[in-house]
């Protein structure tokens, strides 16, 4: 137990909620303890990821758990990584099922970020990544529908999105992952309608959402409360906090 309150303190981790699975402390546990695929211990290592963030040893062993996650630590701390590699996880294998993640993003510039790093992260696997920000984007689906099934992951922005949803030019019914990145930036354009509207559209009865944030104001935590379920929250501290 002193153990566990040095490491997060140490850590600058602070964990709320009920049976919050505990922090990792190295990218071993990633196999000993949720066996993961080695195939992504290899593509940490290979792009220069040696060493867990702190948001990362937190953040991680909650979304391999499958439980929904409130999540915050300043810009630059790691979070993509600690939302994609549990995604990977869950995903296993390309399926052709149509999308079972779906990633939201406030810009574009922030969504090709992500998948950036998403395609470092599975180098190597044939996993099909659509990439959904500009009105051009949907146009190869639109021109042969078969084409929908054969993506696994959605990247995307919310004003895309909910107009992509609207004009049918996605199905969301199969879902099972959802994450909301930089939630207090998406909260700055009206995000609050937006997210009802997706998370209506993302029908399983299975859906797991994480939230994902540098900084936590009162309408991400309100936000957050409308839709989460039994929810953990980590929070990983700045130097002076
Ligand atoms: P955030 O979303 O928290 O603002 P990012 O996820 O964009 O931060 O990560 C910032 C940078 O840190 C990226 O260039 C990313 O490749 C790098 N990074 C992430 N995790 C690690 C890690 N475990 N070790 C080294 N660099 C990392
Ligand atoms: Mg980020």
């Amino acid at each position: 137990k002193a153990t566990l309150s040095t490491f997060l303190k140490r850590n600058r981790i602070k964990l709320k909620g009920t049976d919050v699975p505990l922090p990792m402390a190295s990218w071993a546990e990633l196999e000993s303890r949720f066996g993961v695929a080695p195939w992504l211990r290899t593509n940490l290592d290979k792009w220069g990821w040696g060493v867990p963030t702190a948001i990362q040893k937190g953040a991680m062993p909650v979304l391999l758990a499958n439980r929904d996650l409130l999540a915050g630590a300043p810009t630059g701390s790691g979070k993509t990584l600690a939302f994609l590699l549990p995604l990977l996880h869950h995903l296993r294998a390309p399926a052709k099922e149509g999308f079972r993640a779906v990633i939201v993003s406030p810009t574009r510039e922030l969504a090709q970020q992500i998948h950036d790093q998403m395609r470092r992260l599975c180098e190597g696997r044939n996993f099909r990544i659509c990439v959904l920000t500009k009105p051009a984007d949907a146009g190869a689906m639109n021109a042969d529908p078969s084409k929908r099934k054969k993506f696994d992951m959605l990247i995307t922005t919310p004003l895309r999105l909910v107009h992509a949803v609207e004009k049918e030019e996605v199905d969301l019914g199969n879902v099972r992952h959802l994450v909301l990145d930089e939630a207090d930036r998406l909260m700055e354009d009206g995000f609050l309608e937006q997210t009802d509207a997706i998370l209506a559209a993302c029908s399983h009865p299975e859906l797991r959402k994480a939230l994902f944030s540098a900084t936590l104001p009162a309408g991400v935590e309100e936000m957050a409360k409308t839709f989460m379920v039994d929810e953990c929250r980590v929070i990983v501290g700045t130097k002076d906090s």
